[in-house]
């Protein structure tokens, strides 16, 4: 019986049906067959912290089989060879995959294209030369790219970014650092932006625009891999980009409009955190009744105790609501609707109350909530950086406090 009313269309619960299929069948196997590799982090990292080899065959292979099987690109436009499905498609095969796999089963990530890091409708910004060039790799999951707004100056207030593109001749020349690129230390291309009229960007008005660039390109290097929670490894990366040379055809979106283009991806990647928060969410309170039920103390079942139960009860409300925000926000942005107040509010709340929600598992947990074999806290990390990644909490809550000053009021 589902808990909610609004009936999902039949191509949206078909492809969430058929992603979860392919997660049973390439997914959750892989990572039974690849125990050894899984559970111990000098298999799983190279020494100066990039993914190890072993670990970039799977992941290639995951997206590959995936792409083969119409499931990696099926929300990515028709127009582009995609299979046409949008938002809400986007929402509930994500929640769905985050909820069967939970945080262990991590090679999810790569069974469906993610907006940053693979096709998506960020590629109707780019010029057709570009998508001659880059889309056929990045349609069949052999390549991938990343995303490169933040620097060490600017993050929530992007427009502080120092990255300058001098005009050479028909093309530019790329300068500066870049932090916190996801998926950057295995990227193939990487959208860059860069002050290109500085006046304008100074005002606030345009004067940043993005690019793309391949990560072989000449004075494009991955500086250094960054480690988060004590982890030896990891995706994000600091870049450092010296006089690369880009030209007209690597343009994305208009020039001197960088964060116009940047909007085709920016509300894919709140749904996609949203749908991660309640999926993580719903997979840790289940986990967390099971263990109720079978945990004793006192002489009963810690489920007898409104103690535990209480706050599990509090979780599953929440996370009801976040799953109803997230339905709706994708539905209105399949509408054509911006949707800025209705996404900033279904992330902000979905990340919130998905970290609660597995907060408290693990305090149901007690000690054994800790351990890296029930995969809590691991799903706590997740959820704890999306808090600030993809628009913090605080920023969120200003859009939404200017978009009510602005009369956008309805609720
Ligand atoms: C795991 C991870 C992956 C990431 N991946 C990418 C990526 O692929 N590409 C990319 O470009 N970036 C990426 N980022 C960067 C991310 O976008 C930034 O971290 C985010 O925008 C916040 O910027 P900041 O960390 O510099 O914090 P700051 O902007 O320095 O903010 C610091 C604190 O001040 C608060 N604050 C700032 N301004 C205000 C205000 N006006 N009102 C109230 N509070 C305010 C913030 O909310 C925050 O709590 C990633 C970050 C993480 C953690």
């Amino acid at each position: 019986m589902s808990a909610i009313a609004i009936d999902l269309p039949e191509k949206v619960t078909s492809a969430r049906d058929g992603i979860l299929a392919f997660a049973e069948q390439e997914v959750l196997p892989r990572h039974e067959a690849n125990q050894a590799l899984f559970e111990n982090p000098r298999s799983l990292y190279r020494e100066d912290g990039r993914f190890s080899d072993d670990l970039l065959a799977l992941i290639r292979e995951v997206r590959t089989a995936s792409a083969a099987a119409g499931f990696y690109q099926m929300c990515v436009p028709e127009k582009l060879g995609g299979g046409g499905l949008g938002h809400l498609a986007y929402f509930v095969a994500w929640n769905a995959l985050f909820h069967r796999c939970g945080p262990q089963n991590w090679l999810m990530l790569y069974a469906l294209a993610h907006w940053a890091f693979g096709p998506s409708r960020l590629l109707t910004q780019v010029t057709p030369e570009a998508q001659q060039r880059i889309l056929a790799g990045l349609m069949d999951g052999t390549r991938s790219m990343c995303f490169g707004l933040s620097e060490p100056n600017a993050g929530s207030d992007a427009s502080m970014i120092k990255t300058r593109a001098r005009k050479d001749g028909d093309g530019w020349r790329i300068s500066g650092r870049k932090i916190w690129t996801s998926n950057a230390p295995i990227a193939n291309y990487c959208v860059v932006f860069a002050v290109t009229d500085a006046d304008r960007a100074a005002a606030k008005q345009g004067g940043i625009s993005a690019f793309l660039v391949p990560t072989d390109s000449p004075g494009f290097t991955v500086q250094r891999i960054i480690k988060l929670f004590g982890h030896i490894g990891g995706d994000e990366a600091e870049l450092a980009l010296e006089d690369v040379y880009v030209e007209p055809w690597q343009i994305v979106g208009e020039l001197d409009q960088g964060f116009s283009a940047a909007l085709y991806g920016v509300s894919l990647g709140r749904i996609y955190n949203s749908a991660r928060a309640v999926g993580y969410g719903r997979w840790a309170v289940e986990l967390a009744l099971e263990y109720a039920s079978t945990r004793e103390a006192f002489g009963s079942t810690i489920s007898q105790y409104q103690g535990v139960t209480f706050p599990l009860a509090d979780s599953a409300t929440e996370l009801h609501a976040a799953h109803l925000m997230g339905i709706n926000a994708a539905m209105l942005l399949d509408q054509g609707n911006p949707a800025v107040k209705e996404l900033s509010m279904t992330k902000a709340y979905s990340v919130q109350a998905g970290y609660r929600a597995v907060d408290r598992a693990i305090q149901t947990h007690g000690a054994m909530g800790f351990t890296n074999e029930v995969g809590l806290t691991q799903a706590w990390h997740s959820l704890r950086i999306v808090n600030v990644a993809d628009g913090t909490n605080e920023i969120l809550n200003r859009t939404i406090a200017q978009r009510l000053l602005k009369g956008d009021t309805d609720i």
